[in-house]
């Protein structure tokens, strides 16, 4: 298990001195709603981070991120490797009342990071940043076939037995079939149908 990211912001606040974090991640954990969420990359995601004084209590975050997520298929759920560059650039506030980190619209619409611990767990902004450069939803294969209804059967491994049911259209009379549908044309007397006959009076 990796250790958080963390970036040490206390020289920075103090003597407005930068501050560097760098390493690799093979996952992310992260609250939301109460609840400890996970992020799993499929290889390390190298980070890179620096951070300047604004002055006072304002900084700004830039840097890279270059994780690997793995998704589910939409369809099948098979494992997707969809990897991510991103660029990281924000603004930030020390706010020594803050509990947790978290990112606030500024009036100008930007996004600011809003922490109170000096030592910063940058777990949260990472995580934030990686679902919203990530894609909605992604497919294994443009031609991914998805899972059988009935029997949750993936069917890019060859077609189950439902597949095999015979199609409405070739149900024999025994089982019963609508008058005038394909079947009806199929019927060689079908065809006297569309013969003009005198109308009778
Ligand atoms: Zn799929
Ligand atoms: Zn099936």
């Amino acid at each position: 298990m990796t250790d958080s990211p963390r970036i040490h912001l206390g020289s920075l606040l103090r003597a407005d001195e930068d501050a560097h974090a760098d390493g690799t991640l093979d996952h992310l954990e992260y609250e939301q709603g109460g609840q400890t969420q996970t992020l799993t990359f499929a290889t390390d995601a190298a980070y890179d981070v620096d951070v300047n004084s604004l002055g006072g209590h304002e900084m700004y975050l830039q840097g890279s991120f270059e994780p690997t997520l793995v998704m589910d298929c939409a369809r099948c759920l098979r494992p997707v490797e969809v990897p991510l560059e991103i660029t990281l650039g924000t603004m930030m506030r020390y706010e020594p009342s803050a509990d947790a980190p978290y990112l606030e619209e500024a009036e100008s619409g930007e996004e600011v990071l809003v922490f109170g611990d000096p030592n910063l767990d940058l777990s949260a902004y990472l995580a934030e940043t990686t679902l919203l450069a990530a894609p909605l939803s992604v497919l294994h294969d443009p031609a991914c076939r998805g899972l059988c209804q009935v029997c949750g059967h993936d069917l890019n491994d060859g077609p189950c037995e439902h597949m095999a049911q015979v199609p409405v259209e070739e149900i024999d009379d025994d089982l019963g079939i609508p008058e005038g549908t394909t079947h009806a044309k199929q019927n060689p007397f079908a065809a006297l149908a569309d013969l003009k006959l005198p109308e009778d009076k």
